[in-house]
């Protein structure tokens, strides 16, 4: 089936009770017993599972086209259950243009003896060289946080298993509409649903998803399950219903998205626009193959420096000043400031993430906020 299908009916039942073809939220911790001691409808407490929680692992899982999914109470939740299913004495090796949480994560592990580097995965070079016996996980974003980079998922998975490693991508930009990372080779999917797949800026959420069953992501289930960092069952409902109209949404907000790319790109206060849907952006032969279209998110460097940069997000009367992704809003923030002061990114970018207005008003936003 095609995904603006699964989008609509994964996970969801009809409520064998009631007939209620919106799923009911169960506000319930805990659940009963037969007589005989058994938990026969598989539910017995809800930081173990909870139905809403299987309803939105079931989607997700679908979604991704993979085996299973551990839903988690952040993107961040997410990604730390992943690294605490490492060993002392791993090596992880992650793209060096990176969410700046995760970084900040798999760098706190090295209390925890698991050593790490980053590097520009855009060159496969640099994995080739990086790479090591010790390498347990490499970690990608495509496109990544905040430059855009497209990083090829087929030939890092390929070199990442010929050395034993695991690969993880980090789907949250480009969503499972636009891009299917398990079918080049990645074994583990992450997202922060707190973006697109919740869609509306109105919950935290996160998930991993596994390509096959296997002890890794077992290990994962057993952190998610005991250490308790779980979505609540409103959070889980609402991502659910979020997922229905994720394909309309970020179809509609890349095709915004490439509107809004050209247009800056021609613009005389504009020195660079990082979007892999450029004909001029490095890696946008890749992203033709790998993307199905090229998502919408933007970032942009202003002529001149910070001050030039944060006059222009001053200025912005329709897009709002804000940081995160994903929702029916357009927002605008310099990126530099939120990463703080060990950020490589350069002070004269901003980035957008574009939403559901019509891409006329917010060109014109951008052209007046250029203007003055
Ligand atoms: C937001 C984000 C995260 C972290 O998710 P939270 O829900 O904020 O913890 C991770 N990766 C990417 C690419 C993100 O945009």
């Amino acid at each position: 089936m095609k995904i603006e299908t699964i989008a609509v009916h994964a996970g969801r039942n009809i409520d064998p009770s009631t007939g209620a073809v919106t799923p009911p939220i169960h506000l319930t911790t805990t659940f009963e017993r037969e007589a005989n001691g058994e938990y026969p409808k598989g539910f017995n407490y809800s930081r173990s599972n909870n139905p809403n929680r299987e309803s939105l692992e079931k989607c997700l899982t679908e979604l991704e086209g993979g085996n299973e999914a551990a839903a988690f109470s952040s993107g961040s939740a997410a990604t730390m259950s992943v690294l605490q299913s490492l060993s002392p004495g791993d090596h992880v090796l992650a793209c060096d243009d990176i969410y700046h949480g995760t970084r900040r994560l798999i760098k706190l592990f090295e209390e925890w003896e698991i050593k790490s580097s980053f590097v520009d995965l855009t060159k496969i070079k640099n994995l080739k060289s990086e790479i090591k016996k010790e390498t347990k996980l490499v970690w990608i974003e495509t496109p990544s946080n905040p430059l855009l980079k497209i990083i090829d998922l087929k030939k890092v998975s390929d070199i990442a298993h010929h050395a034993g490693a695991i690969v993880v991508c980090d789907n949250t930009w480009a969503t499972p509409v636009l891009q299917s990372p398990f079918k080049f080779g990645v074994d583990l999917i992450m997202h922060a649903t707190t973006k697109y797949i919740g869609g509306h800026s109105d919950i935290l959420g996160g998930a991993v998803i596994s390509k096959s069953d296997n002890k890794f992501f077992q290990k994962i289930r057993v952190i998610q399950k005991s250490g308790g960092a779980v979505p609540s069952p409103f959070e889980c409902w609402l991502t659910l219903r979020g997922v229905q109209t994720l394909p309309l949404r970020v179809r509609a907000q890349s095709e915004s998205a490439m509107q809004i790319a050209e247009f800056l790109n021609s613009h005389p206060k504009i020195t660079k626009v990082h979007y892999p849907g450029l004909a001029k952006h490095p890696e946008h032969p890749l992203a033709s193959v790998q993307m199905k279209l090229y998502g919408g998110m933007i970032s942009f460097e202003v002529k001149g420096g910070k001050d030039d940069a944060m006059r222009v997000a001053s200025k912005v009367k329709l897009f709002i000043r804000a940081t995160s992704l994903g929702g029916p809003e357009s927002l605008i923030e310099h990126r530099a400031s939120v990463e703080g002061p060990e950020t490589k990114t350069p002070q004269s970018l901003l980035r957008l993430s574009i939403g559901l207005e019509h891409p006329d008003d917010l060109i014109e936003d951008l052209e007046q906020a250029l203007t003055k």
